[in-house]
């Protein structure tokens, strides 16, 4: 026997106590999968009965509320995805061609592709060790060392280019530090957007993630938390913003009994009834999901205390929802060593994404020294990390 399927034979306990988890001693494991548990059937039928299929009907509004009450926010406005949502949100805070818009280099593509759709020019920031997500401290030492004022905004000395927002994402539900964030983005007048599309359900100091600025966005994504099948939500407590968003989203047609009048370039963005309808249901047993996806996450801090890896905790102050589990591995052979041996036995484990800034489109982007998103980048693993719920999908012909 090699060295190398020695040291994989070493992660047999690990696939073992995964398979424990879910039940499942030989079939596929997946990464994360949708649950429907509630009333989905009941609200997709009383969609096609009543005939309101698409873009007319009452699970929109409904779905709207529901995810502004759980959020805390005054309003919710319903998109066909998260993307869309976030490229609406920083169009509607200003966000034009040339400027300029801090994130983080270790997120999801969506953030930067909705940056880019504004013709503005996302900055590759790096993250907390303690977070995953973008650094407050990152951000202040670029803009120290970038910005200056000219009137309320801040400009790029460098570049010329206006600093239009930021937008930190909430890295597999682990909130960032929100609330310094916040201060140093107030201190130069730069609107805060946070991409939450995988932390529905996760709070900072209480307060829920998505909430801390002028908007936040979430998706229903067929891998997210809960889902609509495909979806996005904004949220704001703007009003101005909110109305704007309902109208950008629709093809910003002018309400009218028969007339087709538009009144700018708007977007066919809009969430159909059928989205919405599951996203009811859905919402509904969401408390349910978090509460299973806490207790597997303990589970897995408890078996990962005496082994070679470590769990990715919460952060302080924070709840998460634990959307996806993380372990850390000692270094990057370590890490490809876990994702071969775990996928090749049915277990299905996920590396975290290539940084945007080695990303072909995004290779000239301006960015910091970026060190903890390489320490990530190259150690971080995902697991499944699934509600276990007794007895679902047996039977059915998933
Ligand atoms: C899922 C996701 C989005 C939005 O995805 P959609 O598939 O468009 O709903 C945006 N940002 C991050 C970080 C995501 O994980």
């Amino acid at each position: 026997m090699t060295n190398i399927s020695r040291t994989m034979k070493e992660l047999d306990p690990l696939i073992d106590f995964v398979r424990s988890q879910f039940h499942e001693p030989e079939a596929f494991i997946p990464l994360h999968d949708p649950r429907f548990i509630g009333n989905e059937k009941k609200y997709l039928e009383e969609c096609i009965d009543s005939n309101f299929v698409s873009s007319v009907g009452e699970f929109v509004g409904k779905f709207e509320r529901m995810c502004a009450d759980y959020a805390g926010t005054r309003y919710a406005v319903a998109a066909m995805n998260g993307t869309a949502a976030l490229h609406v949100a920083l169009q509607l805070s200003g966000v034009r061609r040339d400027d300029e818009v801090i994130t983080q280099s270790l997120t999801f593509i969506a953030t930067a592709n909705a940056i880019t759709y504004t013709g503005a020019k996302p900055v590759f920031l790096d993250v907390d060790r303690e977070t995953m997500g973008l650094s407050p401290d990152s951000v202040a030492r670029w803009l120290s060392d970038n910005a200056e004022m000219r009137g309320d905004s801040a400009y790029n000395k460098k570049t010329g280019r206006r600093i239009a927002a930021c937008v930190p994402m909430h890295t597999f539900g682990h909130p960032v530090k929100i609330d310094r964030l916040a201060e140093v983005l107030d201190s130069y007048g730069i609107p805060l957007i946070e991409d939450a599309a995988e932390s529905l359900g996760s709070l900072f100091g209480g307060k829920h993630t998505g909430t801390f600025g002028k908007a936040g966005i979430l998706s229903f994504n067929g891998n997210k938390i809960i889902t609509t099948g495909g979806g996005g939500m904004i949220l704001t407590d703007d009003e101005e913003l909110a109305v704007k968003a309902k109208h950008m989203t629709t093809q910003a047609k002018i309400p009218h009994a028969w007339e087709y009048v538009h009144d700018m370039t708007g977007y066919n963005y809009r969430l159909t009834n059928i989205n919405a309808a599951l996203g009811c249901a859905q919402m509904e047993t969401l408390d349910q999901f978090i509460a299973l996806k806490r207790d597997l996450a303990f589970r897995y801090r408890e078996f990962f205390r005496e082994s070679e890896f470590t769990f990715f905790d919460e952060p302080e102050e924070c709840r998460s929802n634990f959307w996806l589990n993380v372990i850390i591995t000692k270094d990057r052979k370590r890490r490809d060593e876990v994702l071969e041996y775990t996928n090749s036995r049915g277990v299905m484990t996920r590396p975290i994404w290539e940084l945007m800034n080695r990303l072909s489109m995004y290779r000239d982007c301006q960015t910091d020294g970026l060190e903890n998103s390489v320490w990530f980048a190259d150690r971080v693993v995902n697991l499944p990390s699934s509600a276990y719920i007794e007895g679902y999908g047996k039977g059915k012909t998933r």
